[in-house]
């Protein structure tokens, strides 16, 4: 029996055995010329993941190259997207540290023995290795990248660090320093880079691999050896120097209370840097430790709901066109962003200079996203500023993001509708109008529905996709599958008072407020949100989002729900009247102008301040659970964490719920009911949990 031909290899033209041995045996080998590939091709999934059957797949066939050493290994993948995406972190759940452990040794002891094989081993990679494919790579004599490979160690995102070799086998080959950035930050080096540091030997294009291969087989390719900043890190002193450096760095970010991966790493490399044998030990004991640890089991528990997101945008997308009425702070991101990801965009406004400063700002976000000379081009060309409208006629979908105005949104409703095209959707990005209201102006509700994106588009993930009463199930699938198209990531909600994530968010921004109406500085408030792990505090978030898009959300969600709200500050109206409504203006609760405000104080707030912030929250999100405005806690704590950033290593509120206990935090709220006001009173839903 034959396998199939690998005909992206270019010139290789490979044909390869079948899965060998045992059932889905994910490994394929063929021999040309006294090669011996073995080609990485998982069965039934489209990217390769690091598991069990791999490596005692790949433990198989270094057995018999041992017995039998060709003249070279190549390693390499047949799935189009890379070498490898990383371990198969599904199979780590339910794993004792002791088995986990026990697999590790394994991978360490097939790796040791590819790498001790007696002919030369290359891995040519295409597409991206991650984590422990990248480990693959590195136990390899020699790595070819194909133009366009990258290379990555994303564990850390996992509240893990390599696992497999990563962390003594990259800073051997490698600037030491580089390696640990590269392996504390999870960030990606570019094929160009990738070159650069050292990473890869060599960098071709697929139609000259073969010969790239016989380059390094018949020992025509230099490279260079370890720098002397390498050899100056062999010395403790030099390493320990480094590590209190990146100790400090990574503290910028991270804070070890929370993330503890980054510092374990950094540890273990101070400790063991330059003896091979001790850091082995200490890496696998580490990984496996972390691997037991709360805030990696959160962290995995939140890679899996940002999948179950995702998975809503299942579906063809059949949107090519988006006309986005308004370009504002939300307008221009939806559309610079839908053209950035390849959608046709028109772009209307009544004002010629938001148009032009709509095409800088498009300009300024490909840079940002490091698209180069072609790709800016061909996403600027796809962005047309249409002051009159043309676009409408033609869009499948409709986007509107004017100012928060039901009737001037109702008026644009009535021209829009009667100018766009058959069957074309019709989307709002309002943020507190309910739909069920303005859908009245709307000719054909039920093609009428929320597209509720977050400030700043192209950052955050998360769009609430939210249907009224009318709303379609059609069209809302066609809308999460245009969010996936666009990648963002789809909640789908329904019309309830700031849908899913404002109604929760708001009660936390304004009972801040209400905290230093009592006296309590700012500065404290923040801080005792960030240590809880939120990104940034709660005064400092509404000075980002706008005081006065809070005060809008905060006035709207107190007169439409049945439940007392946070009293809405006084100071907040007085901000937003002087025109201080945070980062934009320049000035809000805090001073913006030499960037992002951190909360620099040592004072510890009253004892229940942290609970005052974010009970609230959960609160609401239990309110949302028992009026169905998201489907299940899972799809709160993903919307949560990808639309505020909410403490990732807790993995989402509703998680948080259910580690704390329902009961205790029902009893909590009561106790703050009592000692303060009746708004912190359980909702009933807590019953149910
Ligand atoms: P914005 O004030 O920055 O921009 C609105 C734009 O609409 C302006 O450029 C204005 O000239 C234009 N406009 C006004 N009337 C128009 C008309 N008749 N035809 C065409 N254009 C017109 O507002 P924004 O902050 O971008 O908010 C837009 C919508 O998005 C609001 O519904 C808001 O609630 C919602 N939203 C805002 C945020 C945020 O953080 N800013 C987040 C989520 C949702």
């Amino acid at each position: 029996m034959t396998g199939p031909v690998l005909t992206y290899l270019g010139e290789t033209k490979l044909e390869l055995g079948p899965a060998e041995g045992m059932e889905g045996h994910p490994w394929r080998r063929a021999e040309a010329d006294g090669i011996v590939w073995l080609v990485l091709d998982c069965q039934g999934s489209a990217v390769n993941t690091i598991s069990e059957p791999v490596i005692r797949g790949l433990q198989d066939h270094v057995a018999a190259l041992e017995a039998s050493p060709p003249r070279g290994v190549v390693i390499r993948s047949a799935k189009q997207g890379g070498l490898a995406a990383g371990a198969d972190i599904g199979s780590f759940a339910g794993m004792s540290d002791q088995g986990a452990a026990d697999l590790l040794r394994q991978g360490h002891e097939v790796l040791d023995r590819l790498e001790a094989l007696p002919c030369p081993t290359i891995a040519v990679v295409h597409g991206a290795a991650l984590g422990a494919g990248f480990e693959i790579a590195l136990a390899c004599d020699w790595r070819i990248a194909i133009e366009g490979a990258s290379f990555a160690f994303p564990e850390v995102n996992l509240g893990l660090h390599p696992g497999l070799g990563g962390t003594f086998r990259l800073p051997a080959l490698i600037d030491p320093v580089e390696a640990m950035t590269l392996m504390l930050t999870g960030k990606t080096a570019h094929t160009k880079q990738a070159k650069t540091l050292g990473i890869a030997d060599l960098v071709t294009q697929e139609r000259h691999v073969r010969a790239a291969i016989e380059a390094v087989l018949d020992d025509r390719v230099d490279r260079d050896g370890r720098g002397l900043k390498a050899r100056a890190l062999q010395f403790d002193q030099a390493r320990s120097l480094a590590a209190r450096k990146m100790r400090s760095e990574t503290g910028k970010k991270a804070d070890p209370r929370h993330y503890p991966a980054p510092y374990a790493l950094i540890d273990l490399w101070e400790r063991h840097g330059e003896d091979r044998a001790a850091m082995q030990q200490a890496e696998i004991d580490s990984f496996a430790a972390l691997l037991d640890s709360d805030t990696s089991k959160n962290l995995r528990r939140v890679f899996f709901l940002r999948q179950g997101l995702k998975d809503n945008a299942r579906g063809d997308d059949d949107i090519a066109h988006v006309h986005v009425i308004g370009a504002g702070a939300m307008g221009t991101e939806i559309a610079a962003w839908a053209a950035i990801r390849g959608k046709r965009v028109t772009l209307g406004d009544l004002e010629p200079d938001a148009l032009a400063a709509a095409v800088r700002a498009a300009a300024s976000l490909c840079k940002d996203k490091h698209l180069d000379g072609i790709e800016t081009r061909d996403a600027l060309d796809r962005m047309m500023p249409d002051p009159k409208g043309y676009g409408l006629a033609r869009a499948d979908l409709v986007i509107e993001a004017v100012p928060e105005d039901a009737d001037l949104k109702e008026r644009i409703y009535a021209d829009a509708a009667a100018r766009m095209k058959q069957g074309a959707i019709l989307a709002t990005n309002t943020s507190s109008l309910r739909l069920s209201e303005l859908r009245a102006a709307v000719p054909q509700p039920e093609r009428f529905a929320g597209l509720h994106f977050f400030n700043p588009v192209s950052k955050m993930q998360l769009v609430e996709v939210v249907r009224h009463d009318a709303t379609s199930d059609a069209v809302i699938g066609r809308l999460t599958a245009f969010c996936g198209a666009i990648d963002r990531l789809p909640a789908p909600v329904t019309d309830y008072p700031g849908f899913l994530v404002n109604r929760a968010l708001t009660p936390y921004l304004m009972e801040a407020m209400v905290l230093m109406e009592e006296g309590i500085d700012k500065a404290v408030i923040d801080r005792a949100a960030m240590d809880f792990g939120m990104p940034m505090g709660p005064v400092a978030l509404a000075d980002q989002v706008g005081l006065d898009i809070c005060l809008d959300v905060a006035e709207s969600l107190k007169s439409a729900l049945d439940k007392p709200m946070p009293p809405i500050s006084d100071r907040l109206r007085a901000r937003v009247e002087a025109g201080e409504t945070g980062k934009k203006a320049g000035r809000g609760f805090y001073d913006w102008s030499d960037g992002t405000p951190r909360p620099k104080t040592d004072e510890d707030g009253p004892d229940d301040l942290t609970d005052r912030l974010i009970l609230p929250m959960l609160d609401a999100c239990v309110e949302c659970l028992r009026k169905n405005v998201a489907k299940n806690e899972d799809e709160v704590d993903g919307a949560m964490v990808f639309a505020t950033g909410f403490a990732p290593f807790r993995g989402g509120p509703m998680h948080y719920a259910r580690t704390r206990g329902p009961a205790e935090i029902r009893q909590r709220l009561d106790q703050l009911a009592e000692r303060h006001d009746p708004r912190f009173a359980p909702d009933p839903g807590w019953a149910d949990l």
